[in-house]
């Protein structure tokens, strides 16, 4: 018998779904990387498909052969809404960061039509780890969508590096402009808080990251803890009693709603 891996499996197709989400209700994924590996600039401690392994989006680019053409997703996208035309969300999420397609902008200009079309009531959001704000191209693509929601592990450099292990070309303080130049009256920010090490989780390291939350003035703030197997030993959940704490300390400080999950 093979070996079982402990991360999830990545997304084997354009579209999947509808899957029911706490945050999402009946969510249809659509995932824009390839079928075979997770392409992000980040390497996140606690990553659910495991330890990437190509690193970088601009220094190594992209074979556009293994990306799906935009026509591909809106036929995809087509056929998954005659069967569900019901869904709340459709989502951009799947293998990786979203917004590493070379053709995001046309993409969510032909998935906002085709919603439009056959599913008015869903809203179109991006789960995204927020390495693209720092691109003006892509901040205006963000814009034309119902609910960007934009990772934001840590409050200063030291802990993003730890946390999110970035590809060298990802400027932490490019992402904070991007964020906070990104007006939306939906912006949700999504934190994945834990202890051990690294630990995003202390006094000090929540203060630094609340003036930026204060900074970014979102719609809404999301955090939560670990719960699969991490691409990386010796980080922990928190408990939930520990989120609603810092949930509630952070709303009372920024004047944001900042809920627990
Ligand atoms: S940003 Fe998301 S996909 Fe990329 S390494 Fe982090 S958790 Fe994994």
């Amino acid at each position: 018998m093979g070996e079982v891996s402990r991360y999830l499996p990545l997304q084997g197709g354009i579209v999947y779904g509808p899957v029911n989400s706490r945050r999402l209700g009946r969510s249809l994924g659509i995932n824009l990387l390839p079928r075979e590996l997770k392409l992000c600039a980040f390497n996140c401690v606690y990553c659910q498909y495991g330890p990437t392994t190509v690193p970088g989006f601009l220094s190594s680019p992209i074979d556009p052969v293994k990306l799906p053409a935009p026509s591909e997703i809106e036929r995809a996208l087509r056929s998954a809404l005659r069967l569900y035309p019901g869904v709340d969300y459709i989502t951009f999420s799947g293998n990786g960061e979203p917004t590493h397609h070379p053709r995001f902008s046309d993409i969510v200009s032909r998935v906002t039509a085709v919603r439009d079309e056959l599913a008015p009531q869903a809203s179109v959001a991006v789960l995204s780890n927020s390495a693209g704000a720092a691109d003006p191209r892509i901040l205006k693509s963000l814009e034309c969508l119902d609910r960007p929601i934009m990772k934001l592990d840590a409050g200063n450099e030291r802990l993003f590096v730890q946390v999110n292990r970035s590809h060298p070309s990802v400027s932490f303080e490019a992402v904070v402009r991007g964020l906070s130049e990104l007006k939306h009256p939906n912006l949700t920010i999504q934190t994945i808080l834990f202890s051990g090490e690294p630990d995003n989780s202390t006094d000090d390291e929540i203060d630094d990251w609340a003036g930026l939350i204060a900074q970014i003035e979102p719609s809404e703030v999301q955090i939560y803890t670990i719960q699969r197997s991490p691409a990386t030993l010796g980080i922990f959940p928190l408990a939930k009693t520990l989120l609603d704490d810092i949930a509630a300390r952070v709303s009372v400080r920024t004047g944001v709603n900042v809920r627990s999950y």
